[in-house]
């Protein structure tokens, strides 16, 4: 993400000075992917924010299928939701793979 920023801040400011500009702003263009990157990363996060939560509260133990919180549920077993087997163990495995976890 920061490093993001420091290519969009050093677009910016080539785009800003006219540096390699020209007049006819054809390097313009090298501002949308940073950008569209930028954006991407703020819908996912911001799509992404209320399950984030819920595996944070939980510990980690949410059906990676359908997002059911399986913690009161014996330590492995299958979700009640979705019908997906599940083991505690396995979940947090997962949801920390995906960033999801500390
Ligand atoms: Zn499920």
């Amino acid at each position: 993400m920061v490093p993001l920023v420091l290519v969009m801040a050093a677009m910016g400011v080539l785009w800003w000075t006219g540096v390699g500009r020209q007049g006819d702003g054809r390097y313009a263009m090298f501002l949308f992917p940073p950008a569209g990157g930028l954006a991407m990363s703020g819908l996912y996060r911001w799509r992404t924010a209320g399950l984030r939560r819920l595996v944070k509260r939980t510990g980690g133990c949410v059906c990676v299928k359908c997002g059911y919180c399986v913690a009161e549920l014996p330590q492995s077993g299958v979700c009640p939701e979705c019908g997906r087997a599940y083991q505690h163990r396995a979940l947090i495995e997962a949801w920390a793979a995906c960033g999801f976890l500390p």
